[in-house]
Order: structure tokens, then sequence, then C-alpha cells
């Protein structure tokens, strides 16, 4: 019979936030799969648990995989673990993940620690609906074009991000965002925890104070797309929204009641208007 794969969850700073559940499954596993087994090890040596190691990391996530599958296909028991917080989320996770579906492992999720959950609950920002993008890729251009995809977005906004990244990246958050409301949540569950809930700019004011590690929270757009769109709609003239939509290829019926729509009135009076255009 085949293992089971376990996801286990670990603390992001403080030991102590380490489940009772995931201590069991890590006492009771056949082998654990680390991200960096040196830093695993330091957990497991204090919680005295010893197991057999085995590294995965996110360069040779697919490659390490396979091998084990091949051990999970033979019957042993696997835990999962990063070198903080949860599995797969914005760590390695994934890839073995779909490959023990597409082998019909089951797969159990050891919940605990995520720093951006953590983050958003205690931020003050909405935390009804919101969107984890994780880390924005180190190219720059690359990191200005997912900022302006987002620059919409009305909910709220999570991002991870390494130190020595923070300036340069509340820097495009600032020219492309403009300065919307963010938190920093910094060394959740450690120490020195602290919650900045500033603008950007002020945050950048005080860059070189801010250390340590930290989940950024940015306050989601006022304003969607749609609404921008429908207020650029509204600037026009009614002839200039006639045209709108007559480059789109729509036929005059069509476009009256398009107009009619996007300007909260009645058809007819669209229709009169428009009798001899
Ligand atoms: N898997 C982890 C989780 O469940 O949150 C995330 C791992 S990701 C490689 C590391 C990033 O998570 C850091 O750069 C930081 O943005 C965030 N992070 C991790 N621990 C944190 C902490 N104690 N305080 C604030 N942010 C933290």
């Amino acid at each position: 019979m085949a293992g089971k794969l376990y996801l286990v969850a670990t603390p992001i700073g403080n030991l102590e936030d380490i489940t009772l559940r995931a201590l069991k499954v890590l006492k009771e596993v056949d082998i654990i799969a680390a991200e960096d087994t040196r830093h695993t090890l330091g957990l497991l040596n204090h919680f005295e648990i010893s197991k057999p190691l085995i590294s995965y990391y996110k360069e040779t996530e697919r490659v390490k995989s396979k091998v084990l599958i091949e051990k999970l296909l033979e019957g042993k028991n696997i835990a999962v673990v990063s070198d903080a917080g949860t599995p797969g989320i914005s760590d390695p996770g994934e890839e073995i993940v779909k490959s023990a579906i597409e082998n019909n492992i089951e797969i159990i999720p050891i919940p605990g620690a995520c720093a951006f959950v953590n983050a958003l609950i205690a931020s003050g920002l909405s935390a009804k609906e919101f969107c984890f993008i994780g880390f924005l890729s180190a190219n720059q251009k690359e990191k200005r074009e997912k900022l302006e995809e987002i620059k919409y977005e009305t909910r709220t906004i999570i991002l991870y991000e390494a130190p020595h990244k923070l300036k340069n990246t509340l820097e495009e958050i600032l020219n492309t965002l403009g300065d919307r409301k963010i938190v920093l949540a910094r060394e959740l569950t450690k120490i020195h925890e602290e919650f900045i809930r500033e603008n950007v700019s002020k945050v950048l004011s005080k860059i070189e104070e801010i250390k340590g590690e930290f989940v950024i929270l940015i306050e989601g757009s006022l304003k969607s797309k749609k609404d921008i769109e429908q207020s650029k709609i509204n600037e026009k003239t009614l002839e200039e929204h006639y045209e709108f939509y007559k480059n789109q290829g729509l036929d005059k019926k069509e476009i009256i009641k398009r107009i009619a729509k996007d300007r909260n009135t009645s058809k007819n009076e669209i229709y009169q208007y428009f009798l001899n255009y």
C-alpha cells in the first residue's frame, strides 16, 4: 500500500507555534523532505525528533518529487516541510502535490503558521476579499508589469518581499499604484513583531530603520477598472460614445442599447437623439 504525503506547517519565528498534530506527524513519518535540511534539523533537535531527511528545494523540486513519489509508492510516509510556515505558499510543495495526485497518493495538509494570513488578520485592511501575490519578480520590468496589472485591484493585495528589496519594491508601488495606505507586518511571532500602518511615502521616508522579515499589504484600489472606464465614457459626448461602440463593429440597435445602459438612461431617449444619425 502506498504511503501518505503530509504537508506540515512549521513556525515562522516563534517555535511555540507548532501544533501538537504537526509534532505527532513529524515523529511518526518515515522521511522528512525539507527545503533546507540544516534548518529543519535545528527544529527537529529542539523537539527531540530524529528522522531521515531528504533535501527538497525549489530548484530540485521536479527531480526530487520523482524520488519522493517512488518512496511513497514503496509505502513510506513522508512529511514535506519548508524553512518556515506553510509548504507550497511561496515555498516548495506544489510539484510533489501534483505528482502525488497523478499517482493516487493520499495528501494530508497539517495546518499551522502562515505569514500572510497572520499579517492580514492584524493589518486592519479588509480581510473579506484579498489577493495574494507572493514575491514579485526580481526582474524590474516584470515587477512593474505585475504592479500595473493589479493597479485597479479592489481587494487587499498581499506581497512577500526579501529585506534587501523592500526599498525598491515600495518605490515601485508608489510610482505605479500611488501613495496608497500600506501595512508592513514585520517580524511576525518574533520579539520585534511590529505593524507599520502608513502611506507608502511615509514608510519610505523611514526605510533605513526598517529591518527584518515582513509582509507588505496594500489597500485595494478605491476605484475598479470598470469605474475608471465608466467615468471616461461619461466624459464623452454622445457622438463620441456612439463612435466608440461603432468602432467595435456593433450595429445601431446594439450601440443604442449599450449607451443607454452606460448612461443609466432610457433606450428611447438615446434612439430619439440618434434618429437621423
Ligand atoms: N511558506 C511561508 C508562509 O507560509 O508564510 C512563506 C515563505 S517565503 C519563502 C518567505 C517570506 O514570507 C518572507 O520573505 C516574508 O515576506 C514572509 N515571512 C516569513 N516569515 C515571516 C515573519 N516572521 N514575519 C514577516 N514576514 C514573514
